[in-house]
């Protein structure tokens, strides 16, 4: 059976390449007899797959030497309480910038630990733009900036200005980059912290990765559980207890995979390419459109609703049936959404498109 192309947001779909070579390496991880998922984590062939793991991610992102990459259970959402209780008390404030669902969801959660200044947003569930940026109100004294910069479910992306806003308050930056990490170049020297889980741009489900400034290792309030506190991940290379091997192993493909391709550079030229394609596509159309401020859509996540809504089941059974997987929007914004991450190659993009002219013409 031919590979479909996938247009999940999360897991998704991963580099060929990467599941080629991890299907070969399977039943005996270079001679060793085993496979990778069989190995112990403390022994001298694993910690060669972990160690090589970390220095690729470290190369592809540019990460400095003063930051501690962290490999942590518990998906991006155990980040949401994990942030407030590393680097604030109860009666801190804390600045969160509110554009979707994850960052509500991350406010909630936030509010539990410290007292939450939503710095704008959160009157819509589910804005189509990011609040304008006179109207962000920065609490004086905050511990710390929290931004989504990508909002997976509407496909809305923070761009260079809402970023130039938050690094000029001088504070903290923490990022949830979940669906949009190693899209493009960032500058990871700007932040205090970043954070993902695995199952977008870095491999499968499982774990998140956590980038922190080290100066703010330490400072977790007291009653912090053992495996929320980054410190305790810190300080044992992320192995206090049993890592999630095998998910470790596909990030490091999916790095090594990345170097090959040409970095994220070349990557996030790539990406700028196919996002585009997509929505001049349905700008053209007067069959589809798409509801996101245009300078502030998603090169990851695109939303797009027919116009016609009676239709959606046949789009989305007949796209199925075309190897095109996943379109289904979510349930929270409704409509189609089609996710073009980093492992979507452009001829995915290309079907997609051509599924699409050909629908709306015998549906016209
Ligand atoms: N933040 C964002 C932006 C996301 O898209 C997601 C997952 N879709 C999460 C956080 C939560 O991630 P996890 O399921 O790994 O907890």
């Amino acid at each position: 059976m031919a590979r479909a192309f996938n247009f999940s947001a999360g897991p998704a779909m991963l580099p060929e390449a990467v599941m080629r070579k991890a299907e070969s390496e399977f039943l005996d991880w270079q001679g060793t007899g085993m496979s990778v998922m069989e190995m112990s984590h403390r022994s001298k062939e694993y910690m060669s797959v972990a160690h090589k793991m970390e220095a690729d991610l470290r190369e592809v992102m540019v990460i400095p030497d003063n930051y501690k990459v962290l490999f942590i259970h518990g998906g991006a959402s155990m980040q949401f309480a994990a942030i407030p209780m590393n680097l604030a008390q109860q009666n801190d404030t804390v600045d969160y910038l509110n554009t979707g669902v994850w960052s509500t969801k991350a406010i909630k959660e936030a509010s539990r630990f410290a007292t939450v200044n939503v710095i704008a947003g959160g009157q819509e569930a589910n804005p189509t733009e990011v609040p304008s940026i006179e109207d962000w109100n920065f609490s004086k004294d905050a511990k710390y900036i929290h931004i989504c910069s990508n909002e997976t479910i509407t496909g809305l992306e923070l761009q260079d200005e809402h970023f130039d806003a938050v690094f000029a308050q001088g504070k903290p930056v923490i990022a949830d980059m979940s669906s949009n990490i190693m899209c493009r170049e960032i500058d990871v020297s700007k932040y205090a912290m970043i954070y993902a889980g695995a199952q977008k741009n870095i491999g499968p489900a499982g774990l998140a990765i956590v980038i922190v400034r080290q100066d703010l290792l330490g400072n977790a309030r007291s009653d912090t559980p053992t495996l929320l506190n980054w410190d305790t991940y810190a300080e044992n290379e992320s192995m206090f207890n049993t890592p999630a091997t095998y998910a470790w192993y596909l990030a490091g493909l999916v790095f090594d995979w990345i170097k090959n391709t040409g970095g994220v550079k070349a990557i996030s030229k790539i990406n700028e390419s196919k996002a585009s394609k997509l929505y001049d596509f349905i700008d053209a159309s007067d069959f589809y459109s798409n509801s996101i401020k245009v300078s502030e859509r998603s090169w990851m996540n695109v939303t797009f609703n027919l116009k016609n809504t009676e239709l959606d089941a046949d789009f989305l059974e007949q796209s199925k049936s075309a190897g095109l997987l996943s379109l289904k929007g979510h349930k929270a914004f409704g409509g189609m959404r089609a996710s073009i991450y980093n492992a979507m190659p452009e001829e995915g993009i290309d079907a997609l498109i051509d599924f699409m002219k050909k629908f709306a013409l015998e549906n016209a």
